[in-house]
């Protein structure tokens, strides 16, 4: 679990503001003036005036705000299901994922495509095991790929939220589909990674399951990769980092990836515990920093603001930590 592109985090508000700038040229106030009516000749004025004030907060409001738009909204839902379900239906209809998540013939139009390209994730968030590139052709007048995004709150059941910018996650299908589907998170039970990662909380660790494992030799899947959390970390803290594990299957997922850490420990025993410094002696001119050093030995950015940018990067760098690597 890493942090959506870190490098980037002080221009999500404005990323945040521009969605909804972008939003708000047309396709939001028609769709509302249509739900005003609705709401006035169903009796949900209230609730119309909920959504009407929040607007903004709701598009590019934080995680935290959006919370407290789903206990304000959430109260003036009526109580019979029916009546429920079609006032859902309208919301959903105000805030359309469905429009928003399609490819849109005119390629400068603002949508899902330009939303995360702006983002620039390259790798999911949520298990940093998959690419999430996006790629738009200029040249060709064409919208090539993205990656699915997840809803944090999900939009079945708070549809008011699926076009909100703190509430779009560029996660991989897997995430996305496989693993999370509807579960409903909570910022109480869950890490969101707009704001937070595990980083330091939470580190990989090779558990050897044989000698052979143990200096990376072993063709057999017996050991196992886990995520160690610190112990001294609040009891909250915790639960929200083991929530994540469970939901994401990431020690089942990682386990997988024992051959890229066994390489790991080959490089570390063929260098006599000195894999970076041996580099350095073989070839004193070819790096510039210690970090394009890192990169070469391991093929991996070492430092957190780039994790984002090529997959299993923080199991890179919690397993070169833990061999003594660097
Ligand atoms: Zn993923």
């Amino acid at each position: 679990m890493i942090q959506i592109n870190k490098s980037k985090e002080l221009e999500f508000q404005q990323i945040a503001e521009l969605h909804f700038k972008k939003l708000n040229e047309n396709l939001l106030p028609t769709r509302l003036k249509l739900f005003k009516e609705f709401c006035e000749s169903n009796n949900f004025q209230e609730l119309y005036k909920i959504i009407q004030e929040n607007l903004k907060i709701i598009i590019c409001g934080k995680p935290n705000e959006l919370e407290k738009v789903i206990s304000k909204v959430e109260k003036l839902l009526p109580n019979e299901e029916d009546r429920k379900q079609e006032l859902l239906r309208k919301i959903s209809s105000v805030f359309n994922y469905g429009a928003f998540s399609e490819k849109q013939e005119d390629i400068g139009k603002w949508d899902a495509y330009r939303l995360v390209e702006k983002l620039g994730v390259n790798s999911c968030p949520y298990c940093n095991c998959q690419y999430t590139f996006t790629i738009i052709d200029e040249d060709k007048n064409e919208k090539i790929v993205r990656p699915p995004l997840d809803h944090f709150f999900a939009h079945s059941i708070y549809p008011y939220l699926a076009i909100s910018f703190y509430n779009l996650i560029p996660a991989c299908a897997i995430c996305n589909s496989t693993f999370k589907r509807d579960v409903e998170f909570d910022l109480e039970n869950f890490i969101h990674p707009y704001i937070e990662e595990f980083g330091f909380n939470a580190k990989f660790t090779f558990i050897p399951d044989s000698y052979e494992d143990l200096i990376g030799i072993s063709k057999s899947h017996n050991s196992k990769t886990q995520l160690r959390i610190n112990p001294d970390i609040d009891s909250s803290l915790k639960n929200r980092i083991n929530n994540n594990i469970a939901i994401f299957h990431l020690d089942d997922i990682y386990s997988q990836h024992d051959d890229y850490i066994k390489e790991m420990i080959r490089k570390q025993i063929i260098a006599s515990g000195a894999y970076l410094d041996m580099l350095l002696k073989q070839y004193p001119d070819a790096f510039q920093s210690k970090e394009e050093l890192y990169q070469f030995a391991f093929g991996n950015f070492p430092n957190e603001e780039d994790f984002h940018k090529r997959p299993l990067s923080k199991l890179t760098h919690d397993i070169a930590e833990e061999l003594g690597l660097i």
